[in-house]
């Protein structure tokens, strides 16, 4: 695990978007469906949109339904932490990146199995990196990211 990092209120203000200070740093919640990878299935890693970290691997991301990216599991022990959330009348899990301590959304115990949790996450929060495709195969030479023949636009960073 990285070394935690810390800026100062006005160092994040410069390096996040408007949006990703707000949630990231605000403690915001998106708009349901609005974010940009609640319907992605590409094969990759979603990391933290303001420090870079691992947070979550496709593997354990599914459909919950609820308009945000949902996971069932980080994708390691340590990746992120939890913290008790009391704020608008409701009792809550807060989950946070472990290194920059960014709010990245809530966990519940209403998940699908192994683990029975759903982490409830916003796309602000983070940054998807594609699996890259091995040489020799179909889409090699390709940047990853790119999706041949599905003809829809690459996810944006930021807005
Ligand atoms: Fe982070």
């Amino acid at each position: 695990m990285a070394d935690k990092i810390s800026h100062s209120d006005e160092e994040w203000r410069r390096r996040l978007t408007p949006e990703q200070y707000s949630v990231c740093r605000g403690k915001g919640t998106e708009r349901s469906f609005s974010g940009q990878y609640v319907h992605l299935k590409e094969e990759g890693v979603y990391q933290c949109s303001a420090c870079g970290q691992p947070l979550f691997g496709s593997g354990e991301k599914y459909n919950s339904g609820t308009g945000w990216p949902s996971f069932w599991a980080p994708i390691e022990k340590g990746a992120v932490t939890g913290k008790a959330d009391r704020s608008h009348f409701m009792e809550r899990m807060e989950v946070l990146c472990s290194r920059c301590e960014s709010h990245l959304g809530h966990v519940f115990d209403d998940g699908p199995p192994p683990t029975h949790l759903r982490y409830c996450i916003n796309s602000v929060s983070l940054k998807f990196v594609p699996k890259e495709k091995p040489a020799g195969l179909k889409g090699a030479g390709q940047r990853p990211g790119d999706s041949p023949g599905s003809g829809k636009p690459r996810p944006r960073r930021g807005r």
